[in-house]
């Protein structure tokens, strides 16, 4: 028809739909596993200590004459200097042929590398694991719509494992040269299974004699393990073996190029500044200038410039010793604080059910687990008990503490059982 009216209707977005229907319930005891965001034992945000004093030192008292004004189209470029770092490490990023942009969070890195590369690199497809993080596949369904979605198996839902041969095998008989592939870079989601340093290695090689491009999704650096450098371990390798290796001559071709769509909503715990960095990294012999030029259009055309209160927060605590030095503890807390919840319910749930291993919710790492719950359960467990988690059974650990661990045990036993 003409006009607007026949616009249909599309279902919510689950993880957002949930965290409302979770603030609509009036049960004293519902507890949320739903939403992606770190609680603390009191099941509260945690505003990160050392992003505290950050915001002491920028306040209206201290600073008065700070200002408002537009960041450059690109960013914030100690900004950017210091993200690379972080994430390639202080030996190998100087050593890069990087380009990198600020963008709206992780998010929008995903959303600007997409566009870019549907535009530049015109791979035949794109792999994203299965499952994902849903808006990976939305992301590029909107931002790269000519580009063929397929998925590589990730999830051995007979033993919980990682399907790393199902996932090799995919690759060797579906990808070809420029193909994409979406790669979380530690603290998969939702599974919470990530390769060995074995397994990237043989993937590494993959990329490298297929000519594959990798796209790191790094939204959990810090959060993984509690080391940021361990939970960056396989990015680095990848940028080592592909370009940064002398044994690796520009004539000997390798991929285009891989990037990384970098997120500090978890381990700053600022999910609502929105504060990204998309970084391309190339061969040596490959220019940047025009890849960055076409950066700063497709920023230029959709935000202008990107936010600055965060960036701001993040720069100063990256650049100072002894804030860093407390973020980093801060980090340690919140790993610490999830892997310890995780032997709790663990315990509670083999506890009550006296049969079966939960052993998964201890093995598996960051933020999320994917118990193994049916949809059927999971709605029951809502419906009855009030306890809030996706569909497809990933629980987001952090909405555990010691006063529900029993209350949620509980319930988990009754819908098993
Ligand atoms: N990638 C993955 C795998 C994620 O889990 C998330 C957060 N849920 C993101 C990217 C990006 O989140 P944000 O846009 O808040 O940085």
């Amino acid at each position: 028809g003409v006009g607007l009216a026949d616009v249909p209707v599309l279902p919510l977005d689950e993880a957002f739909a949930l965290t409302a229907e979770f603030k609509a319930d009036g049960c004293a005891q519902k507890v949320s596993l739903g939403a992606g965001v770190y609680r603390d034992e009191q099941g509260d945000p945690w505003v990160l200590p050392s992003v505290k004093k950050v915001r002491q030192q920028i306040s209206l008292h201290q600073t008065p004459n700070l200002d408002h004004e537009y960041l450059p189209i690109q960013g914030s470029e100690p900004f950017l200097k210091l993200a690379r770092d972080l994430i390639l490490g202080e030996s190998l990023s100087p050593k890069g042929n990087l380009t990198s942009i600020q963008t709206i969070s992780g998010t929008g890195a995903n959303h600007v590398g997409a566009q870019f590369l549907a535009r530049h690199l015109h791979p035949k497809h794109v792999f994203i694991s299965d499952p994902t993080w849903s808006n990976h596949h939305l992301i590029w369904t909107i931002a790269a719509p000519n580009v063929t979605r397929k998925t590589y198996p990730y999830y051995n839902a007979a033993d919980r494992s990682l399907d790393f041969e199902g996932w090799v095998a995919t690759l060797e008989r579906e990808a070809v040269e420029n193909d994409v592939v979406v790669l979380h870079a530690c603290a998969h989601n939702p599974t919470g299974l990530d390769p060995t340093h074995a397994q990237w290695k043989f993937l590494a090689e993959l990329f490298r004699r297929k000519k594959l491009f990798a796209f790191f999704d790094s939204a959990y650096q810090g959060f993984a393990t509690g080391d940021l450098d361990l939970d960056a371990w396989a990015v680095r390798h990848f940028q080592e073996v592909l370009f940064g290796l002398e044994e690796c001559p520009d004539h000997e071709e390798g991929p285009s190029g891989l990037c990384i769509a970098q997120s500090f909503a978890k381990n700053f715990g600022l999910y609502g500044e929105r504060v990204g960095a998309f970084h391309l990294s190339l061969p040596p012999s490959t220019p940047t200038s025009g890849a960055y030029s076409q950066l700063l259009q497709l920023t230029r055309a959709e935000i202008s410039n990107p936010p600055l209160f965060g960036a701001r927060i993040v720069t100063t605590v990256l650049s100072n010793l002894e804030l860093r030095s407390q973020w980093e503890q801060d980090l340690l807390e919140m790993a610490s604080r999830v892997r310890n919840v995780r032997g709790l319910l663990r315990k509670e749930i083999e506890h009550r059910l006296g049969s079966g291993s939960w052993s998964h919710l201890e093995s598996q790492t960051g933020m999320f687990s994917y118990t193994g719950l049916s949809e059927a359960q999971v709605l029951r467990l809502k419906n009855m008990h009030h306890v809030y988690l996706m569909r497809n059974g990933r629980a987001s650990l952090s909405g555990v503490n010691e006063s529900n661990v029993k209350y949620i045990a509980e319930a988990v036993s009754e819908v098993v059982s």
